[in-house]
Parts: C-alpha cells; structure tokens; sequence
C-alpha cells in the first residue's frame, strides 16, 4: 500500500486513523454483524451513531441550545435554494460576493426573491475580502450572506460583516471545523463535508431555532424545508448514514487531537510554512492580498502556463497529487484541511524549492 499526499479541494483527504478504523468496523460494526452501510436507519445502532455524531459536532463547535444540528442531502450547493425558500419572508437578502460558490448562491436566490450584490471583489479576481464594517444592508433584508472561506481562491473573512443586525447565513464548506467559531454570531452555518470533514454527498447545517418555521416560500417542497428535517432529527427520508458515520470518527478524532484550538494551532503552522516560502520564492507567487489569506486552500502560479503544468506533473509523479489550480483559475492550489500533516506540507515546499532550484 502506498499512500500519497492529497493536496485536493475536495472530496479530499482524510485522517489516516479514520479510514483505519472504518475499515476495521467494514465487515462488523461493533458486534451487530452488519457494515453501517447495510444497517437500517431506525435501527437502535444507527440511532446511536448520529446521536454521537451530533453530540461530539456541538462539543467541538460550543453550539448552544437554540441551534439544531441537521444532517442533509444535496451537497453545499443544494443550501443555495434551500435557504432563500425558507428565509425568505421579505422576498430579500443581501450578498457578498467573493468568489464562484458565493456567486452562484447568490444567483440561485434571484429565483426567489431580490438579492441584492451588496459588495464583491470580482473586480480583481477574487484575490480579497472586500471591507464589509459599513455595507449598504437593506433594511427589509432577510439575512445577510456570505462564502466564509473561497475554496477556489484561497481568500477567508478574519472578521465577520457587519450586518447591521441582520441574521448572517455563512457556507463554510471548506473551513468548516478548522478553527474556533461563535455559533452565536450566525442565523446558519452550513458546509458540505467532503472538504474538511468526510465522503461527499451530505451537508451539516447549524440552524438558530427561530428559523425553523412552516412559513415558507410557496411551493418549496417537503424535503426542502429545514422545519421537516429539524422535526424528524434527520431522519425524515432514508439519510446519508454511512457518510454520517464517518464524519462522527472525524469528530471523535478531532477531540482527540485537541479539539478545534488545537486544529487552528496547527492549520496556522501548516499554512505558514507554505506562505513563508511563496513570499521570498523567485520562481512561486501566491494570488491573493497577504491579510486575507486562508489557512486551507492556497493558490500559487509560477506566471507562466507551461511551468505550472511541468510543476504539476513532476509534483504528481513525487506523490504529492491533485495541485492542480481550479479550471476557472489556473496555476496551482494546494488545499491543506485539517488531515493534511505538516509533513506533506513540509514534503510539498522541500519539492517546490527543488523545482525552482532545477528550472531556474
Ligand atoms: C465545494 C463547495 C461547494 C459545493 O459543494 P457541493 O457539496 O458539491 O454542492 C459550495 N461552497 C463551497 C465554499 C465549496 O467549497
């Protein structure tokens, strides 16, 4: 067996300790006989699995009492319709665009209502988070929303918008459980989990109980209301029960190392030996503004297309695979979640300064 360094957006890598032991339950799962994935979602087993998975996911984040927890189907992108019909009382909400995820949502919500653009970076690429301390928030705004973390470009909010009291609603797909958050400042916190959490195909969203109503758009369907899935704790249709399963051994693993001070410790650690390298490299540029860097997902460029696609390559052939850029972007990104280790970072710039070394 060997095992590479997956620098991938995602669906990405996962803790070594966690495909370990869910390979080890694949045949029997704790004495019932039966993998999870042949296991009934009422049963008592699977019962205690998504109970465990909840409790350990509101101890790693503090969620308070008045959020729910729900498990979904549809990916992150599913949210993007999801969220106006249900929250959209007023027929309005304001967006911050700043990167493709946050404009596609925000393209989404024109179908149901006026979604206003009320700030973007677009202008340069994405390459920054616009100063969100004084927006023009409408008043009859529903909520105010936002792209935490720009996966594909590699820019992060420090500081959350002003919203001027209106509910924030954040996708945080690809930082989700990479450092401490206040549960409190969000009407919903959402992200799909094949980023920094588990297999894909499901989304956990954090939702403030007031929130949750049967006063929703007309004609939003059963399955699309966070209300049918708050009531019947996830388990309203047949769930993502295995991916659900998973995600619980990535929870119990996070605990393990520390919990989420201990995982931002670390993801700052890991990022800085990449950045410390891109900022004095001669031959490797990151693309976007120092301030707003993210800690997970770091794109660089050499400036020219036939390097990158060499870099790309020989980096593949030395193990160190999927650095590829998004499409839309070009160059090279290396997503670095929580289960990369710093070795593979480490591994991933002592390459980069053979490469620049070599094609100088
Ligand atoms: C990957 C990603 C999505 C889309 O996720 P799906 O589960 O494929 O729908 C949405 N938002 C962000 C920030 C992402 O990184």
């Amino acid at each position: 067996m060997s095992r590479v360094y997956n620098f991938s957006a995602g669906p990405a890598v996962l803790p070594e300790e966690v495909l370990k032991e869910v390979a080890d339950e694949m045949l029997d799962y704790q004495g019932t006989g039966m993998s999870v994935m042949e296991m009934s979602h009422r049963s008592a087993a699977f019962q205690s699995i998504i109970d465990e998975a909840e409790k350990d996911l509101r101890e790693l984040m503090n969620i308070p009492d008045n959020y729910k927890v729900l498990f979904l189907q549809g990916g992150a992108s599913q949210q993007f319709a999801m969220i106006p019909m249900n929250l959209m009382k007023n027929k309005v909400a304001d967006y911050i665009v700043t990167g493709q995820w946050a404009k596609k949502a925000y393209q989404e919500a024109q179908k149901y209502g006026k979604a206003n653009k009320i700030a973007s970076s677009e202008d340069k690429t994405f390459s920054y988070i616009p100063d969100c301390s004084d927006l023009p928030i409408s008043p009859d705004a529903d909520y105010v929303y936002i792209c935490e973390n720009n996966t594909i470009y590699g820019t992060k909010y420090k500081t959350l918008p002003n919203t001027k009291g209106k509910t924030l609603v954040a996708d945080v797909s690809s930082c989700f459980l990479s450092e401490p958050v206040d549960v409190s400042k969000y009407g919903i916190i959402y992200g799909g989990v094949q980023k920094n959490i588990g297999p894909a195909g499901m989304v956990i969203v954090i939702i403030r109980e007031d929130l949750i109503t049967e006063d929703v758009l007309p004609g939003t369907p059963t399955m699309l209301t966070y209300k049918t899935h708050a009531d019947a704790g996830s388990l309203y249709n047949t769930p993502n029960a295995y991916c659900i399963y998973v995600c619980g051994k990535v929870f119990k693993w996070l605990k393990a190392m520390g919990g989420l001070e201990e995982m931002k410790k670390r993801n700052e650690e890991k990022a800085k030996i990449l950045y410390d390298y891109l900022d004095q490299s001669k031959m490797f540029h990151g693309t976007v503004v120092a301030e707003d860097r993210s800690l997970m997902n770091v794109p660089f460029v050499t400036g020219d297309k036939d390097m990158d696609a060499k870099f790309v390559k020989e980096a593949t052939a030395a193990g160190l695979v999927n650095l590829k850029g998004h499409r839309t972007v070009g160059g090279m990104r290396a997503s670095i979640y929580n289960a990369m280790p710093k070795e593979g970072v480490e591994a991933l710039v002592a390459f980069m300064k053979k490469f620049e070394e070599e094609n100088a």
